[in-house]
C-alpha cells in the first residue's frame, strides 16, 4: 500500500514542474497508514499522458469511431468532432477543405448560437449545399448521448449521458430564482483525487473528457432546458472529476464556451474547480482569464491530508502562498474557496478563525457547503445554526462569505454525490484519532 501511494506522488511529481516544488514531499506520515490513492484496477490517468481520443490537438479532434481498438486513426473513415475545435482551428479546417471562412463562422453559429445548438446536418439551415456535403462525409456532430434526465424536487436537473464507449457522465442544471441559471459540467469519467467525503471520488479515474464532450454538455443544457429554466447564464466545473487534472481539454473547452459568436458565456460565468493542484493552477491562472474556485475544505494539513489526499502533495501553505502570489498580478479578480462543512471535522470556532489566517492577503470569496451525504460516508452535516455562526465569525473579520444550501439532493444531483462507483471503490483512509469517537458512533 505504502509502495503505490509513493508510485503515485512520483508519477504526479514527474508531469508537474513548479519552482515551490522542488522542495521534498511533506514526510508521509499519513501515508504510512493508509491505503492508496487510487485501486490497482484502475489505471491513473496523468494529465499529459492518457486516454486515447485526449493526446494531441490533432488527434483529439478525431471521433473515436474511426479508431482501431488500439486508438490509431482509421484513415479511410477520418471524422472531425467540430465541438472539439476552436474557431480558429474550425476556420482553418473549413479552408483546408476549399471552403471560405465565412462558411466557418455560419457554421459555427448555428452549432452554438442563434438558439439553433445543432446536432446534425438536417438542422443546418441557409448553409450551401456543397458545404453541407462536405460536411456530412467528413463531420461529427455529436459527442453525447441522452441517457437520462432526473428532476429534483428544488427543480434542479441531473442529465446522463452516454460516451461514444459507453461509459456514463452526469451533468447538472441549477435553476436559480433571479435570472441565473447555472451548468454544472464533469471534465472526467470518475476522478483521481479521491477526496474522501465525494461520492465520485469512490469511482477512480476512468478517463479524461475531450474539449467535444465537455462543451456539448453546456450545450445539450441549453438545447434541453432554456425553454423550461430560461437562459443559461453561468457554468461551472464542478461536476465529475479534477478539471485541472485534465487541463488542456478544459482550458478548450472553456475558450470555446466564451467565444462571442458563439456560445458567449462571460469568462467571469464561467468557473472552473479545482482540488488543489498547483502546477495547473498557476497555468490556468496565467493562460485563462476565466473564474477559479479551490476547494479548501479544511484549516490545518492534518484534517486536509486525510479528507483530501492532494494536500500530501500540494499542502495548505504551499497551495495558499501560489495562489498569493499569482493574484498579485490579476486585475480585479477574486478566487473563490469553497468550504464543505462537516460536522465536528472542519466547522469549529478555531477552524473559523484559522480560516481568516489562511486566506488573509489573498483576494477572495468563501462559499460555505453544506455536506451532501452519499451511501457509505461517514460523514455528516453540519447543521445551519452552526453554518450561520461559522459564516458571522469570517463576515465579521471582512471576509466576503456566503452560505450555499443543498442543491438537487434527493436526486443525487447536488455537490460531490455524482456519478457510480462499482464494486470495486476507491478506499477509505484510516480515520485520524481524534475524529473515531465522533465518526464511529
Ligand atoms: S471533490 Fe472533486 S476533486 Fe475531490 S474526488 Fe470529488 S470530484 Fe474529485
Amino acid at each position: 500500500m505504502e509502495k503505490s501511494c509513493s508510485v503515485w506522488m512520483r508519477r504526479l511529481m514527474a508531469t508537474h514542474h513548479h519552482p515551490l516544488l522542488t522542495k521534498k514531499l511533506p514526510p508521509p506520515t499519513t501515508l504510512n497508514s493508509s491505503p492508496p490513492l487510487y485501486f490497482p484496477s484502475l489505471r491513473l490517468v496523468s494529465p499529459m499522458s492518457s486516454h486515447r481520443r485526449c493526446l494531441s490537438t490533432t488527434t483529439a479532434l478525431v471521433s473515436s469511431s474511426d479508431r482501431d481498438d488500439n486508438g490509431t486513426v482509421n484513415q479511410d473513415s477520418k471524422k472531425v468532432l467540430l465541438k472539439g475545435m476552436r474557431y480558429a482551428e474550425l476556420e482553418k479546417w473549413v479552408q483546408s477543405h476549399g471552403f471560405r471562412p465565412g462558411q466557418a463562422l455560419m457554421l459555427w453559429k448555428r452549432l452554438y448560437g442563434n438558439d439553433i445548438w445543432a446536432h446534425c446536418i438536417d438542422e443546418l439551415e441557409g448553409l450551401n449545399k456543397d458545404f453541407k456535403k462536405m460536411l456530412s462525409e467528413h463531420a461529427e456532430f455529436r459527442a453525447l448521448f441522452m441517457k437520462d434526465i432526473l428532476t429534483a424536487s428544488d427543480g434542479t436537473r441531473k442529465i446522463l449521458f452516454t460516451l461514444e464507449d459507453g461509459l456514463v457522465i452526469e451533468t447538472v442544471v441549477i435553476p436559480c430564482k433571479r435570472d441565473r441559471t447555472t451548468v454544472c459540467v464533469s471534465s472526467q469519467v470518475g476522478c483521481a483525487m479521491n477526496c474522501q467525503f465525494c461520492y465520485t471520488g469512490r469511482m477512480g479515474l476512468r478517463r479524461n473528457l475531450t474539449a467535444g464532450e465537455i462543451v456539448e454538455q453546456a450545450v445539450f443544457a441549453r438545447r434541453l432546458l432554456s425553454a423550461e429554466v430560461g437562459c443559461i447564464t453561468n457554468v461551472v466545473f464542478m461536476g465529475m472529476g479534477e478539471p485541472l487534472h485534465n487541463i488542456e481539454n478544459v482550458m478548450k473547452a472553456a475558450d470555446i464556451m466564451v467565444h462571442e459568436q458563439g456560445l458567449h458565456f462571460s469568462p467571469r460565468k464561467v468557473t472552473v474547480s479545482t482540488s488543489g493542484l498547483v502546477p495547473q493552477l498557476q497555468r490556468f491562472l496565467n493562460e485563462c482569464n476565466c473564474a477559479l474556485a479551490v476547494s479548501l475544505n479544511a484549516t490545518t494539513n492534518e484534517v486536509r491530508n486525510w479528507i483530501m489526499p492532494i494536500n500530501r502533495k500540494y499542502n495548505l501553505g504551499l497551495l495558499l502562498e501560489t495562489l498569493r502570489q499569482e493574484l498579485r498580478f490579476k486585475h480585479n479578480y477574486k478566487v473563490l474557496f469553497e468550504y464543505v462543512m462537516l460536522a465536528g471535522i472542519n466547522d469549529s470556532t478555531e477552524d473559523a478563525k484559522r480560516l481568516i489566517e489562511l486566506v488573509k492577503g489573498i483576494p477572495c470569496k468563501i462559499n460555505l457547503i453544506s455536506f451532501n451525504p452519499h451511501s457509505g460516508s461517514q460523514f455528516r452535516s453540519t447543521p445551519d445554526e452552526k453554518m450561520i455562526e461559522f459564516r458571522n465569525i469570517l463576515a465579521e473579520a471582512g471576509c466576503i462569505v456566503f452560505l450555499r444550501p443543498s442543491r438537487g439532493d434527493d436526486q443525487m444531483a447536488a455537490c460531490g454525490q455524482l456519478g457510480k462507483p462499482g464494486e470495486t471503490q476507491a478506499p477509505l483512509f484510516r480515520i485520524p484519532a481524534q475524529f473515531q469517537t465522533l465518526l464511529e458512533t
